[in-house]
């Protein structure tokens, strides 16, 4: 399949173009083809906590400036809604810097459409869970993102159910998911069903994704999980084009978001799901922080100008894709795979 190569200069000359025709240069007029694009895997704010801590020992709106970190995220979050993007789905987990009443000031600080998650991280050897992962049962945990999702949290409802789930141990597959993880995926199932939320998965890293792909895809097919409501993460962990299409095949929708270290990659890997007629299946975003705490805490922010998370995707990756293969990856299919 031809990838079109409009250059990034073109690009940027045809956005200018549009603003000097008469209409207001700011925001999503700049790029009215992205304008209501979607970023579906985002960090707004990252925090590596302690999850012997209550969520209320680790709220940021308690422990740091808020005016500090709206000066670090408002001029990265402006450049991205002038190109076009409206919303971020903040995929942090609790006690990797989740931040509910963070995200709702910063949302009406900035117009951006903020979107939080609920759910657990799991890897990193199950060292960022809480000791109730432990202790409940799956229904207890769905009880909980269940109460996210319908009472919310901070002000704010969770929208979707983000789990790190990663079947290796430093590299080396054990074998079989843990059981933590397993209860986490039925925690989830019945959460998926109950409410109608998706759930994005992370399935480890290089080198295991697959096989920990292969024994959730099981796991979720025995607990009769709708597939439709399967987000696979990080899909760029494997660069096998056929992997990618057995996922789509097999029902479940897949990410890449590492395109900010991978434009050409991506732009291959999704070209190469297009030209089988599964692009109705893909999504693609950037998996970097807006935001570190510790960067908070240094005050660095915002003197790091050079920094420019999430605008590689419009400025490099979209214009090598056809028109309509923008619009269906920013647009439709994150209202598609997530709801709106
Ligand atoms: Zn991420």
């Amino acid at each position: 399949m031809k990838l079109t190569s409009i250059h990034r200069r073109d690009f940027n000359r045809l956005a200018l173009a549009g603003c000097l025709a008469g209409l207001a240069c700011k925001r999503a007029d700049a790029a009215p083809e992205m304008a209501r694009s979607v970023m579906v895997h985002s960090h707004i704010f990252i925090e590596h906590q302690d999850p012997m801590k209550t969520p209320e020992e680790t709220d940021p709106l308690r422990r740091y400036d808020y005016d500090s970190i709206l000066r670090a995220v408002r001029p990265k979050l402006e450049a991205v809604m002038a190109l076009g993007c409206r919303r971020f789905l903040e995929c942090t987990s609790p006690w990797f810097g989740r931040a509910p009443a963070l995200m709702k000031r910063l949302a009406e600080d900035t117009g951006m459409d903020i979107w939080i998650c609920t759910g657990l991280r799991g890897t990193a050897k199950h060292r960022y869970l809480p000791r109730y992962a432990f202790e409940e049962s799956d229904r207890q945990l769905a009880d909980r993102w269940i109460r996210e999702i319908r009472e919310g949290i901070g002000g704010i409802r969770a929208r979707f159910i983000k789990l790190g789930i990663d079947g290796g141990i430093n590299g080396a597959y054990e074998g079989r998911l843990a059981e933590i993880d397993q209860k986490l995926l039925r925690a989830a199932v019945i959460t998926v069903k109950e409410t109608g939320v998706t759930l994005a998965c992370h399935t480890g890293d290089k080198g295991h994704a697959k096989i920990t792909f292969a024994e959730i895809l099981a796991l979720l097919q025995r607990e009769r999980m709708p597939l439709d409501r399967f987000v696979v993460v990080h899909a760029q962990h494997e660069e096998d084009f056929a992997w990618h299409e057995e996922i789509v095949r097999a029902g479940c929708w897949i990410e890449f978001d590492g395109i900010g270290r991978m434009v050409d990659w991506t732009a291959e890997a999704v070209a190469s799901l297009a030209g089988k007629g599964l692009l109705h299946r893909v999504l693609v975003s950037e998996d970097r922080p807006v935001c570190m705490a510790k960067s908070v805490r240094a005050g660095v922010f915002p003197e790091q100008p050079d920094y420019r998370p999430y605008l590689r995707i419009y400025e490099e990756f979209l214009p090598k894709l056809q028109p309509a293969w923008r619009r269906q990856l920013m647009i439709e299919n994150p209202v598609a795979a997530f709801g709106d």
